[in-house]
């Protein structure tokens, strides 16, 4: 009885052993099958999700919110189509929810005359800037007029100009302007610049950045006020610019530079198809005027004495959490109708501070 106790468990020992044996070999060939059929299939899907573009997007197909970002930029102290962008930006504010207003640098410092090229092409020399205060005034108030009026406009971000230093560093840091500069790339003075700023929506689901970079050459300071400006090639302005560039999900390039120096943001700062990591580039500086889409990013200059605005529009998906398409254009803001509260405070404004 004993013997046959153990011959069982012999038995069943050894029929288990082979059982086992033929489960195990079974499950390696699972396995291997398993591997091979993954490989193929992530082939298959490489192939298949590579080179096709996205199809663009349309009503059907797109799910989110538009981002619209109006620019203006070298006002240099005049005013006359200042009412008409008041009602631009107003306009666009009534019917859309995202809207964020950027002014790129030089709203101080007129010159003695301007030639201004008019939407119809046409060059007028004839006009002077407005809101200037002589030059034998008491020179607290330089500058005053224009930085009132900055401030009523309501911009959501500002960069400094080159021209932007006459009036001295106190007048940028006023409180109505200050919490809106931004430039990454101030080394001097310091504390008077946000490197970015940040806008985001629970509803929209995202996070936007507005990020400066003032001007680096021919910087007119007041009374030899230290200012000093670092080039956008420094490691120190590009890792700032690339840190911020991170925690968005809409990056916007506020720059008053040359465009040399914005064609180095586009190819200093784009990822491996040789699209822009930014979605919009604001600048400045050069008095040209045009709106385009450079690198996969808006790319515009606009403003030079109230003339135009530049208007991008993001088309910002919240299902595919992704910037699915992105136009620019330039508004002629000539014929637009006046903002009336806008008109009525350059009005007051020619009363106190006198004409130049
Ligand atoms: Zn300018």
């Amino acid at each position: 009885m004993i013997v046959m106790k153990h011959r069982m468990t012999f038995f069943r020992t050894f029929d288990t052993t082979l059982a086992d044996l033929t489960i195990m070999k079974y499950l390696r060939y699972s396995l291997q099958i398993l591997i091979l059929t993954g490989i193929l299939a992530f082939l298959e899907c490489k192939k298949s999700t590579g080179p096709t573009p996205e199809p663009p997007p349309t009503p059907t197909t797109f799910h989110g919110i538009r981002v619209y970002i109006v620019s203006t930029g070298d006002i240099h102290e005049y005013s006359r189509n200042l009412p008409g962008l008041a009602t631009l930006v107003k306009n666009i504010r009534d019917t859309a929810s995202f809207v964020y207003f950027v002014l790129t640098g030089d709203f101080f410092m007129a010159h003695r005359s301007y030639d201004v090229k008019r939407c119809d092409g046409h060059t007028d020399s004839s006009i002077r800037p407005d809101l200037k205060v002589p030059a034998d005034s008491d020179h607290l108030y330089d500058g005053m007029a224009e930085s009132r009026i900055v401030e009523y406009l309501n911009f959501d971000a500002i960069v400094p100009g080159n021209h932007d230093w006459v009036y001295g560093i106190a007048m940028l840091a006023r409180s109505s302007l200050k919490p809106k500069i931004v430039a990454c790339n101030i080394g001097q003075p310091e504390n008077l610049a946000n490197d970015y700023l940040s806008f985001s929506s629970k509803r929209g689901k995202f996070r936007l950045n507005i990020i400066g970079v003032a001007a680096t050459d021919n910087i007119h300071s007041k009374d030899q006020e230290t200012v000093r400006i670092y080039s956008l090639t420094t490691s120190t302005s590009m890792s700032k610019i690339k840190s911020a560039l991170t925690t968005a999900n809409m990056n916007v390039l506020l720059t008053h530079l040359l465009d040399q120096d914005d064609a180095i943001a586009f190819s200093a700062l784009k990822n491996a198809r040789g699209e822009a990591l930014f979605d919009v580039l604001c600048g400045g500086h050069t008095h040209e005027s045009f709106a385009n889409i450079t690198g996969n990013a808006a790319y515009m200059k606009a403003g030079i004495y109230g003339t135009y605005a530049g208007l991008a529009c993001l088309w910002w998906d919240t299902v595919k959490m992704d910037v699915v398409k992105k136009t620019a254009r330039l508004v002629c803001l000539e014929n637009i109708p006046k903002d009336p509260g806008t008109q009525a405070l350059i009005d007051s404004l020619h009363r106190v501070y006198p004409h130049y």
